[in-house]
């Protein structure tokens, strides 16, 4: 085991020191808890040994969104730094008070990626995003933020992305995922604020909160050895871009209007027709008391696992309004043919 070096809240990251070809791992050392020392994040730097992007890879900024911890720790195990070219810098654990908790927010309640960049001089949530912001974040070229569905909900793997900007656009091509949504309301997260400052970020959502699911996060892999494949930061050829992904306009959930015991009868991906009965809100009798339909054709990008639900819970995610990607859009589009889905 390599040694852990430590990081001041008061020192920069200067990632130039690094000896190169070499595996390092930091804790930077972020604002004070109660305990009146900081939060330490982890976060880990492959120096390559030419000269090439960096790459940056975010994972539980939700603190019990946990596939991205597993495909990160992946990714340090099979690259070799002495075969990379630039330098990636993975952050496992980004809300550490979240992980510790097993909740999605940070230590006060808040939701940390609504709140991106935080601010010096703000609440508590506020300081430690600005220093994760500033400190860490801010040294990327590239940022790929690794979600999962929230408590009590299922997500495909799918990706957030502006598909009007080419290289958002090309990040959310090669990871070639299920689903791809391109609009959404994204003030405040770190994406949106990535993206603000010049660095091409897209959000890619690995399936289910709280567990492990080895087979969507051997896909993410494979769509980041792509990724870095594209870059030149490690030796292979780029393939699969955008063959399996449905690409969505936008998406939006469908709520209940009952409480009570739902079950929300589509599979993840399914597809749905308008009109299409998605879930059925049983009384604690037995007798159904609602049923939900869909109001447009749409994908099933995630629905609500949760059977116990108030009125008004979200009940299923849905994709709509397809695209078929144009393919003078996907780089090397002599080798893919594309079919409307
Ligand atoms: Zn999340």
């Amino acid at each position: 085991m390599n040694d852990i070096r430590i990081i001041k809240a008061t020192e920069e990251i200067d990632i130039n020191s690094y000896e190169l070809g070499e595996v390092h791992r930091l804790q930077i050392l972020l604002s004070d808890n109660s305990m009146g020392v900081p939060w330490r994040i982890p976060i880990v730097i492959i120096r390559g040994v030419e000269d090439g992007p960096v790459f940056g890879i975010t994972a539980a900024v939700h603190g019990n969104e946990l596939n991205g911890i597993s495909t990160i720790f992946k990714l340090i195990e099979e690259l070799d730094p002495k075969k990379v070219k630039g330098t990636l810098i993975m952050v496992p654990i980004s809300n550490v008070p979240g992980y510790l908790n097993n909740q999605r927010a940070f230590i006060d309640g808040v939701d940390l990626n609504r709140i991106m960049p935080g601010k010096l001089g703000g609440n508590t949530s506020n300081i430690y995003a600005h220093y994760f912001t500033s400190k860490i974040i801010s040294k990327f070229d590239y940022l790929l933020d690794l979600h999962t569905a929230s408590h009590g909900r299922v997500n495909s793997l799918y990706i957030r992305a502006d598909l009007e900007n080419e290289e958002t656009r090309t990040l959310a091509f090669l990871q070639n995922p299920q689903i791809i949504v391109q609009k959404y309301d994204e003030s405040g997260t770190l994406r949106a604020w990535a993206n603000d400052q010049g660095i091409p970020a897209i959000t890619v959502e690995i399936g289910n909160p709280n567990a492990f699911q080895h087979t969507l996060i051997d896909e993410t892999l494979e769509g980041i050895r792509n990724t870095l494949r594209y870059y030149n930061m490690i030796e292979g050829e780029v393939h699969d871009m955008v063959t399996d992904a449905t690409i969505c306009d936008h998406s939006y959930w469908i709520y209940s209007t009952k409480g009570g015991i739902v079950d929300v009868l589509p599979k993840l991906t399914d597809r749905i027709k308008k009109g299409q009965v998605i879930a059925k809100v049983y009384d604690v009798f037995g007798q159904v008391k609602e049923v939900i339909c869909a109001n447009k054709k749409g994908i099933v990008i995630g629905k609500n696992v949760r059977p116990n639900c108030e009125a008004g819970t979200r009940i299923l995610h849905l994709g709509v309004d397809f695209m078929a990607p144009d393919p003078e859009d996907i780089p090397g589009h002599d080798d893919y043919e594309i079919t409307e889905k």
